[in-house]
């Protein structure tokens, strides 16, 4: 099996009871799986018991097996997590008793044929410094895992994975401001949802490093309307909520934004790197999607759409960001608000301009 991962995948590590914002915090739903399940069932002494204490049984509708969950507090703090900022799994058990979902975040895995890529999520404190600190870049091993066969339209594969390397060479070029990357991804997928195979890997992937190489005064543009961002963030406030500090800070941003009192260019950031390499990792991450639904302009555009709304809140509320981490906690792990937007994405994508060349 062949590998492929962002360095930073490899370089983490849990900041565990130094964490600024423990993800056992952050009020996710979950889900044990069933041979830690197992493993709970037989630990011994008062913390073996504790541990059981801390797993809820639910049952819903017909469901004919009751669900595991991890039980959570009136804050929706697990309640395993100990004063110390520690789990009690862990710390009593060892690492390996946590069970998958708990040993494997911030990382995900995703296979396609004979290749795994691998992530970290960017909700996470530690992996969001890391990916946003420096430019990112590639590791590639092999092992000699057994390839998993799947159901992949090869054609469809390849055509988006030409289209995404296109997109993440976009968002590294630091010469371009980051208005000229986002007009030009914009208009590359776009240009990509529906163009056929031979055009991506010849006429656009010229035609990219054509439009990359131009004077930064002839690029397109990005931009978004300022009297937009309050029907934005409240359009957010309709999502499934986790934290109320997150509820508070969006109510806060639309009244100022309703009040005409953004900063000006809310797009421009002084240090734009981190955001252009957060799209990066969004994009890495959610662009193959596509090959389930053929969606890949509303997949960019979702992107777009939490890019300038943690951009713009950055700018807003400064000192109480990044705001990118913070959604990426909040809509990330929701499959429900990620289906939403996907949806929703198009009442705002209509307001996106970008300047033609
Ligand atoms: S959020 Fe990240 S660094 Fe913090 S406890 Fe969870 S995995 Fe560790």
């Amino acid at each position: 099996m062949k590998h492929l991962a962002p360095a930073c995948f490899r370089a983490f590590a849990c900041a565990a009871g130094s964490c600024p914002d423990s993800c056992c915090r952050a009020g996710w739903e979950i889900v044990p799986d069933e041979e830690s399940l197992n493993l709970y069932e037989t630990l011994e002494g008062a913390e073996g018991a504790r541990i059981r204490e801390g797993i809820a049984f639910q049952r819903s509708g017909a469901q004919q097996n009751a669900e595991a969950l991890l039980r959570q507090n009136d804050s929706r703090v697990c309640v395993l997590l100990d004063e110390d900022g520690l789990c009690r799994v862990q710390k009593h058990f060892g690492h390996d008793a946590l069970c998958k979902v708990c040993r494997e975040y911030p990382r995900f895995h995703r296979e396609f044929g004979n290749l795994t890529e691998h992530g970290l999520s960017l909700s996470c404190p530690t992996a969001y410094a890391l990916a946003t600190a420096r430019a990112p870049a590639w590791e590639e091993w092999e092992d000699e895992a057994p390839v998993v066969p799947n159901e992949l339209d090869p054609a469809a594969y390849l055509r988006l994975r030409r289209g995404r390397a296109l997109a993440l060479e976009l968002l590294t070029r630091e010469t371009l401001p980051l208005p000229a990357r986002l007009g030009l991804l914009r208009r590359l997928a776009a240009a990509l949802q529906g163009a056929p195979e031979k055009h991506i890997r010849h006429d656009y992937a010229v035609r990219l490093r054509r439009w990359i190489s131009r004077p930064v005064k002839s690029h397109a543009q990005f931009s978004f309307p300022s009297s937009q961002f309050s029907s934005l963030a409240r359009s957010f406030l309709g999502l499934e909520i986790l934290s109320p500090a997150w509820r508070d800070a969006l109510d806060r941003f639309a009244a100022l934004a309703a009040a005409g009192r953004l900063p000006r260019d809310p797009l421009t950031p002084e240090d734009p790197e981190p955001y252009a390499r957060w799209l990066w990792y969004e994009l890495y991450k959610y662009w193959l999607d596509a090959l389930d639904d053929g969606r890949l302009l509303a997949r960019v555009d979702r992107s777009l759409v939490l890019l300038i709304l943690g951009l713009a809140m950055d700018r807003t509320l400064p000192g109480e960001g990044p705001f990118l981490r913070r959604i990426s906690r909040e809509i990330e792990h929701c499959e429900e608000n990620l289906d939403a937007l996907l949806e929703q994405n198009a009442d705002f994508s209509s307001f996106f301009r970008i300047s033609s060349f």
